[in-house]
Order: C-alpha cells, then sequence, then structure tokens
C-alpha cells in the first residue's frame, strides 16, 4: 500500500490525481501531518509526501530504522513539478515509485541515488541476495575503480563495468563463503531442492533435512530457487510450510514425469505411494541441472540437491523507425539490461547513448545477418542477457527469426515489439492501412523474384493495399516498376501512392502521388511505397482508405 499525505489545498488537489489514477495501491492519510506521516510510515510499503522535502525530513528521521525494511518515501512539491525520492531509493523503491508518480503527475522524478544517477545498476538492484561490502564495491564502481567479477555460476546479470582484475571484487556464487574485505557476493538462484515426505511429516524435520543438506554442501540457502516435490504433496504440510520458512515457492511436478528421470537412488516405496521411484532426486532433477547432493533421508522425510544452470536470456529488441520517442519504454529497458548487445553498426549508433556503462557491444556491417543470429544465440546460451536489435520492428524483415532459427530451447527469448516503416510511413501520409494491407519486400536477394511477384499479384488480384519495403536499390532497380505495373493491371492511374523516406529521421520525407505518376528513380532503399486499393483517396493532402463506415456513406 502506498500513503498519501498532503498539507495544502494543492497538494491535496495532486494527491487525489493520484490516487484516482491508482485506487487499488493508495490510502489517504488525513488529519495533522506529522500524525499521518507517523501512521503511514508504520502502515504502509511506501509513501508519497506532498510536502517540503524539509518538512519530511524531520517528520521521517526519527522513524527510520533499516534500509532493506523502511517504506521508501517520496516526496512531491507543492507545484507538482518534482517527485523525490528521499529515502529506501533501491530498498524501498523510491526511486522506481518517484518515476511512476511523475509519469502520472508530470513531475520531473529526481533521483539522487548514485547509481541510479549514472545509469549503473546498483548491486542490490540486480534483484539477486547480495551479501559483504555492497556500499564499498558500489562505490567502486561509481568511481570507475577496476572490479573483477568472479562468476562461479554463469548467471545473465545486467552490465557491470567489470574488469579481469581489481582490488575490489564481485563474486557470483552459491557456494557458502564468508565475503571477504572489498567482496560483494551475488547469490544466484541457482539451486533446486527436490523433497519426498511422508504423510505428516513435520515442518521441523522438513526443514532441518534440507539446510542439513545444503550446509553440508557448502550451498548457501540464499541461493535456494525452489522446492520440488511431485503434485501428490503439492498440500502436504511438513513440506508447505518448510518452503514458506525457507522463503521459496513449493513448485510440483507429475508423477508420471517424475518416474521418466533418470535418478541414482530410485526405490521402491515411493512408486507404490505416489507412482514415482523416485521424488526427491526426480524432481530436483526434472528440469535438468547437476546433482549436487544425493538423496538423503530423515526418519520421514527425503531430499536431494541440484544446481540448474543459468538460463541465459535473448531480448530481441525492435528500435523503431528511428526517432528516440518512437522507441517503447520496454524497448529502452531490455536494453539496459542487456550485458552483450549484438546489432548492424548503424543500429548500435542508433542507441549507444542509452547503454550501461559495461555493456559488451557486438556490431558488425551489413550483411552479416547470419553470423549476428549465430552471436546472439551463442552468448545467451553462455547464460548471459543478450539484446539483439532491428530497426522498426526486430521481427519484420529482421533479425528475430534468423535468431529463433538457431536457437534451442536452453534460454529465454523476450520479444520486443517496435514500429515498423509501414506504420511509421502510413501515420504520415495519413490514413492509408486502414482497411486489408500487406507489407511485401522486393528484395530478391534471399527470395526468388517468381515468388515475389506471386505474392504481389496475390494482393493485386484481393485488391489489398500494399506497403513495399526494399523497393529499390542501386542494383536493384526493375522490380519496383514491375511490380507496381501488377498492381496498375487491377487499379486506376490515379490510385493514391505515399512514399515515405527516413521516416521519423533528421532527414524525413514523403511525397503523395499517384500510381501513373510515380518516377520510381525517387525511391530508394531508406523508403517504403504504399500503394491504396481501389478505394483509397487522397483527401485534404492525406491519403486515406476508408474502412468503409456505414455514417460515412453519401446519402442515397
Ligand atoms: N525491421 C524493419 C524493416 C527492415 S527491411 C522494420 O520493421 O521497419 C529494410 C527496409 O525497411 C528499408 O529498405 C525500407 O524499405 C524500410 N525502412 C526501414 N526504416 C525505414 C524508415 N525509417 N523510413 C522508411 N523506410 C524504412
Amino acid at each position: 500500500m502506498i500513503g498519501l499525505v498532503s498539507a495544502t489545498v494543492a497538494g491535496a488537489a495532486a494527491r487525489d490525481r493520484l490516487a484516482a489514477a491508482w485506487p487499488e495501491r493508495t490510502r489517504v492519510y488525513d488529519g495533522p501531518v506529522g500524525d499521518a506521516v507517523r501512521r503511514a510510515f508504520a502502515e504502509c510499503e511506501q509513501l508519497v509526501c506532498f510536502l517540503a522535502t524539509g518538512a519530511v525530513v524531520r517528520l521521517v528521521a526519527p522513524l527510520l530504522d533499516d534500509k532493506r525494511t523502511d517504506p521508501g518515501v517520496v516526496c512531491v512539491d507543492e507545484a507538482g513539478r518534482f517527485a523525490v525520492p528521499l529515502v529506501g531509493g533501491h530498498g524501498g523503491g523510491a526511486n522506481d515509485l518517484a518515476r511512476a508518480v511523475g509519469e502520472v503527475l508530470g513531475a520531473e522524478p529526481v533521483v539522487t541515488t548514485a547509481t541510479d544517477a549514472v545509469g549503473l545498476a546498483g548491486l542490490d538492484t540486480l534483484g539477486l541476495p547480495v551479501e559483504g561490502d555492497i556500499a564499498g564495491v558500489s562505490r567502486a564502481l561509481l568511481d570507475g575503480e577496476p572490479v573483477a567479477l568472479r562468476a562461479e555460476v554463469a548467471w545473465p546479470l545486467p552490465p557491470l563495468p567489470v574488469a579481469d582484475e581489481g582490488a575490489y571484487v564481485i563474486r557470483v556464487t552459491d557456494r557458502l563463503v564468508e565475503p571477504a574485505a572489498r567482496e560483494a557476493v551475488l547469490r544466484p538462484p541457482s539451486l533446486v531442492v527436490g523433497v519426498g515426505a511422508s504423510r505428516n511429516a513435520p515442518a521441523d524435520e522438513v526443514l532441518g533435512l534440507v539446510e542439513g543438506a545444503l550446509r553440508d554442501a557448502g550451498l548457501s540457502p540464499a541461493s535456494l530457487a525452489e522446492i520440488a516435490t511431485v503434485d501428490a504433496k503439492a498440500g502436504e504440510p511438513g513440506i508447505v510450510a518448510a518452503a514458506e520458512r525457507l522463503g521459496v515457492p513449493l513448485v510440483t511436478y507429475p508423477a508420471e514425469e517424475l518416474a521418466r528421470v533418470d535418478v541414482p537412488n530410485p526405490s521402491d516405496a515411493p512408486l507404490a505411494a505416489v507412482g514415482t521411484p523416485s521424488v526427491a532426486e526426480a524432481s530436483a532433477l526434472v528440469r535438468g541441472g547437476e546433482l549436487l547432493v544425493p538423496k538423503r533421508k530423515s526418519a520421514m522425510a527425503t531430499c536431494a540437491v541440484v544446481r540448474r544452470p543459468g538460463r541465459g536470456r535473448l531480448a530481441v529488441v525492435g528500435l523503431g523507425p528511428g526517432a528516440r520517442d518512437l522507441l517503447t519504454p520496454r524497448a529502452k529497458a531490455e536494453l539496459r539490461r542487456a550485458s552483450v548487445l549484438v546489432g548492424l553498426d548503424q543500429y548500435v549508433d542508433q542507441i549507444r547513448d542509452l547503454l550501461r556503462p559495461g555493456t559488451r557491444i557486438l556490431e558488425s556491417g551489413l550483411g552479416a545477418e547470419e553470423e549476428r543470429a549465430r552471436t546472439a544465440v551463442a552468448e545467451a546460451r553462455r547464460g548471459r542477457a543478450v539484446a539483439l536489435i532491428g530497426s522498426g520492428d526486430a521481427g519484420v524483415y529482421a533479425m528475430a527469426s534468423p535468431a529463433l532459427a538457431e536457437a534451442s530451447d536452453d534460454i529465454d527469448v523476450i520479444g520486443v515489439p517496435g514500429v515498423t516503416a509501414a506504420l511509421a510511413a502510413g501515420a504520415i501520409l495519413g490514413a492509408p492501412l486502414g482497411h486489408d494491407h500487406v507489407s511485401i519486400s522486393l528484395s530478391d536477394l534471399h527470395t526468388p523474384w517468381e515468388v515475389i511477384e506471386r505474392r504481389v499479384r496475390a494482393a493485386a488480384e484481393a485488391d489489398i493495399v500494399v506497403t513495399f519495403y526494399n523497393p529499390r536499390s542501386r542494383g536493384r532497380d526493375w522490380q519496383l516498376p514491375k511490380a507496381l505495373a501488377i498492381l496498375a493491371g487491377h487499379r486506376e492511374p490515379t490510385t493514391p501512392v505515399g512514399v515515405v523516406r527516413n521516416a521519423s529521421r533528421a532527414d524525413e520525407s514523403s511525397r503523395l502521388t499517384t500510381l501513373a505518376a510515380l518516377d520510381p528513380a525517387t525511391v530508394d532503399m531508406m523508403t517504403v511505397v504504399t500503394v491504396g486499393n481501389t478505394a483509397t483517396r487522397e483527401i485534404a493532402g492525406r491519403m486515406v482508405t476508408p474502412r468503409g463506415y456505414r455514417w460515412q456513406e453519401e446519402p442515397k
């Protein structure tokens, strides 16, 4: 819950706008502000105070306890121009809250946490438990001192500006280690404990068995990702309680699936009871990994520990047609999430300033598509977080399909859509895509011309609006006239044609012409050409394909 506190009329107005935007997540605290702040601080995970920072500092200071548990506090000024995370920037989520409040109120978030301000991922914002010298290592990263990364477990971390050697160390491990001086230990959720138990096995016994197995194997409970068992034990109180106390989800699998897992220590008892010769080992191993602790038993329970390899992450990100404000926030977030960026050099240039320090950039020139696809997938398979970029939408005549054709199911793939050229051009021209439309690439580099021609013919016959991508290059100049001639066989010479070059880029230009008047020589590879259907009209200088609304029909 987010507690809202205000003192003045203007503050109350802004407070009410926020409360209206987030009715489920906010609660208004009325009355004297001191009292209201104290109550909200005690009851809420976060506070937004429509008060001067000075006032809030004085009110909150005596309440502060621990930055890991204190609520995040954001101040919004009287005029609603700024949202200032005051305390709990990371742990309390105040930085993110200030950004979200800023979106609702049109206020500028004023983030002063060092790592956020310079675009570094704070060690405590990576989504992984972290121990040791967090402050010292973060400071070293900020100051540009060499920090070494020692990853004992491959994990798709966001970018960190690390070196091979350094006085400071970030260690990524699931092993039970005491962080050394100047060392921060990141705990990847790499461990799975499979658990089996007889009916009514006590929670303490299950918990003791699991904790003992981890401790004896020198493994950290902070790296525990889940407790796994068979479906039939989903409600077994001892297992449920143990998972709860360990703070991890309980994940269950069907007995038939577990029965197929090859395990070192099968036995007859569980086969008779739940239909699989192994519960602990099989449920820990069912999604793959390395068995670190084979089956162990207590009086009423069994457990086994597996290390699952970190799954790499491949984000296939569309950058949009060019303009920065046509790059989606999600695309931006994925670019900053990736530690490896793969793309065509000219696209990398388009977003280089957005990348976080420490991002490894693998850029290549035109024509290296196959190599880019392979590289991106190979990097993800090494357990890294990779972004593969493309202009417009990365799935439209671009990198998504060659990359996914290479990718096996051992990586996670995240697709981020982008504004494709046909849409960017359509918005400039008017509303040419108001009815059924297709995109056709005229590049016969990878597609035989007969195939392209057959598709153009089909679109012509079906009276579909057509946008041509890759319409014409120096070496490929006869395809566009040929395609237009096919369309002209089914459409009037006066059919509107929109030509848009460099949509949304600095040297954007567009023209509205007709099938008869279009001069193909004015078209190049930076251009898309949209040909209307038989209903498309030029209205007030804009290209409009009617949707066929009845209310727009001429009265009889
Ligand atoms: N994935 C891209 C398309 C790649 S094919 C997308 O979704 O937009 C390359 C072709 O796209 C170019 O030859 C051109 O026809 C078209 N194109 C891409 N960006 C463009 C832009 N900003 N303006 C006009 N055409 C563009």
